[in-house]
């Protein structure tokens, strides 16, 4: 018997050691230093983030997400999850581990698609956790389709030329090069027309309009730059991959991503019932607990409900690329992983706001934060709606029509075929009245 939820005692002793770890040594720093982990360090934060990154080195735990050859642990996407529902909780603790998006699908894509001088280049680096990089697809006329994409890239002698324009890509500001995708053949369809391009942010024509925030984030002072590609010149060995590969090297990076996302909002939701957990067990009102009313406790068992089948199908999912190791494969799952992801978020941190009372909504307590993730989960790397799609067609692939103009399950059909089936037994049922 295959089937087992059990966690091999060597790795849980390393779990421990991060949930401690993270807890104590990584979630200061958001306090300190909020939302600026991807910007490069400088000589003042190096003292303190280095002999962390350090340490998570020491404990074999830097950027697990790679395998040996790339100088991770190769521990593969289960044990991953497991890791990253810890570093959930803190937004430097990616960073601290060595596995933070998007350099980690950046960082996939390369070592997938590139040549040994592009991984030299820009994939060591990333690796190292000395650089960050930045995805550059999304178009301000269209993201959701990227076949509506119209960033040209013309082969001009041994240079490409791009123009265009790309919106939210996030950490232009602070990353080292820019992977771009761009239309390089407009006569045939864009699934062959679109390609990949490695761009170092300071080339000239590369062009930071705006840095777009989020809510709550000074205007243009955010991290989802607007950029304009203005007859931006890059040598021919900027190609990543093939000539109209794009989309399937756009795959590889978001398979990962999204799954990679779905295991660090375990995380983040199981915070939110601590806390919610913790409030109704220390706030009382008309006489007795928070814990003691039906309403709360049907909150704390609705999410306790959701985020365990979240957990679980996560895991799960994380096995099944481990097992075929083919994000295709499983495709159906991980689309479904980014389905739920938001909703489940969304539902326990409003929940654990509003058992707070006021104080959950402040800028005092982190719920609005998380609620505010929430709806970016539901549109980063694909809306949940185009998920949804993915999802159904998946899920009917493995159905046929009915070859009768009833359902095969239509029970006057089925009692005829059961009747005819046991008709000797029957009429001598009949026979007995
Ligand atoms: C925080 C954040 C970070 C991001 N980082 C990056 C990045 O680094 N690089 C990058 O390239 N992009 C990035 N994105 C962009 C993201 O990939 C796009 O927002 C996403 O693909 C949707 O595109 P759009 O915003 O243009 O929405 P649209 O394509 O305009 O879609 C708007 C809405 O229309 C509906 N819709 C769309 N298509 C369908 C459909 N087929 N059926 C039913 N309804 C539909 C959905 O409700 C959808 O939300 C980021 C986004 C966020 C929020």
């Amino acid at each position: 018997m295959a089937w087992d939820f059990e966690t091999e005692p060597e790795f849980q002793q390393k779990l421990d050691w991060a949930d401690e770890f993270v807890r104590e040594e990584v979630e200061p720093l958001d306090l300190v230093w909020g939302h600026e982990q991807f910007v490069p360090l400088d000589e003042t934060r190096r003292k303190v983030v280095d002999p962390l990154k350090q340490e998570v080195r020491r404990q074999d735990l830097w950027a697990t997400h790679l395998g040996p050859e790339l100088g991770g642990q190769g521990y593969g996407q289960l044990k991953l999850a497991l890791l990253n529902e810890i570093l959930g909780r803190s937004q430097w603790a990616p960073i601290v581990f060595g596995c933070q998006a998007p350099d980690t699908g950046n960082a996939e894509i390369i070592a997938h698609y590139g040549t040994p001088e592009q991984k030299e280049r820009y994939l060591q680096p990333l690796l190292d956790g000395e650089m960050f990089s930045c995805y550059s697809m999304t178009e301000p006329h269209a993201g959701a389709d990227p076949t509506m994409f119209k960033t040209r890239a013309v082969k001009d002698g041994d240079e490409w030329v791009i123009n265009g324009w790309k919106y939210f890509s996030s950490n232009a500001k602070t990353a080292s090069f820019l992977i771009v995708m761009a239309v390089t053949n407009p006569d045939v369809s864009p699934y062959q027309g679109m390609s990949m391009f490695l761009v170092p942010t300071d080339t000239p024509g590369v062009d930071l309009v705006r840095n777009v925030g989020l809510w709550g984030e000074p205007l243009n002072q955010g991290s989802h730059a607007l950029i304009h590609y203005d007859d931006v010149r890059v040598p021919e060995d900027a190609l990543l991959g093939g000539e109209g590969q794009a989309f399937a090297i756009a795959q590889t990076r978001l398979g990962g991503g999204r799954i990679h996302h779905a295991m660090r909002t375990i995380g983040l939701a199981q915070k939110a019932l601590d806390m919610m957990c913790e409030r109704a067990l220390s706030r009382e009102t008309q006489g007795s607990l928070l814990a003691d009313k039906q309403f709360v406790q049907g909150y704390i068992a609705d999410s306790y409900a959701q985020l365990v089948q979240f957990r679980l199908f996560v895991l799960y999912t994380a096995w099944e690329i481990d097992r075929y190791n083919d994000y295709k494969r499983v495709r159906k799952d991980i689309a479904t992983a980014k389905v739920v992801m938001p909703t489940v978020l969304h539902d326990i941190a409003w929940r654990a706001m509003q058992v707070h009372g006021a104080l959950g909504t402040t800028n005092e307590m982190p719920f609005f934060g998380m609620v505010h993730a929430a709806g970016v989960m539901g549109l980063a790397d694909g809306p949940t709606e185009v998920h949804k799609l993915t999802v159904a067609r998946q899920v009917l692939r493995d159905y046929k029509p009915s070859d009768d103009v009833w359902p095969t399950e239509w029970i006057p059909k089925k009692l005829e075929a059961a009747r005819a089936r046991f008709a000797e037994y029957l009429e001598h049922e009949v026979g007995n009245l």
